[in-house]
């Protein structure tokens, strides 16, 4: 059986936390998805569903990662029937990450239309505390977002900020 993978998150940015766990899970199953969760309209996120598939898209091509973007809205465990999905990946921080991501994976197994495995991946040491929030805070105060984001994304944050 074919192993496609989801990956699924807001990516409001992506961060170099979330490309590490996407260049690590692109080598470990034969389809690789990475699911934007869509916008709701009363969303506070800074970047559009459009914004964010670009800002990924540059960031696979200048690394080589194969990996497909989606966008999608519903339940988790409904895209993951359509497209075939049998593992999800999930990024673990710290401690405080584990309790939302147990709630998270098995609310969707309850809800699950089809068999499928959580592989959790542990995150970097470099990158344990990295979140979009905090490159978002970072960004609004003019800090230095190079340790945390590309420099596409990078670009974008401080033209959102000058806006
Ligand atoms: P959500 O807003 O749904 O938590 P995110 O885009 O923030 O979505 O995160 C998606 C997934 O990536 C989650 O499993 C999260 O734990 C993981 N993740 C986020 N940041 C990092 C990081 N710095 N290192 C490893 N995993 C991360």
């Amino acid at each position: 059986m074919e192993k496609i993978a989801l990956y699924p998150g807001s990516f409001d940015p992506i961060t170099k936390g979330h490309i590490d766990i996407i260049k690590r899970s692109s080598n470990l199953f034969d389809k690789l998805i990475i699911g934007i969760f869509k916008n709701s309209t009363k969303s506070k996120a800074w970047f559009s569903d459009e914004e964010k598939v670009e800002m990924i898209q540059e960031i696979l091509k200048k690394e080589g990662i194969k990996a497909e973007i989606k966008i999608f809205n519903g339940l988790l465990v409904d895209f993951m029937y359509k497209e075939n999905v049998n593992i999800l990946i999930r990024g673990l921080r710290a401690l405080s990450d584990y309790e939302y991501e147990l709630q998270f994976t098995l609310t969707n197994k309850t809800l699950a239309k089809s068999e499928f495995e959580t592989v959790f991946l542990t995150a970097s040491r470099e990158y344990l505390y990295l979140s979009s929030s905090l490159v978002k805070e970072v960004a609004l105060n003019r800090g230095d977002l190079s340790f945390f984001v590309t420099e596409n994304v990078e670009r974008r944050l401080i033209d959102k900020v000058e806006k």
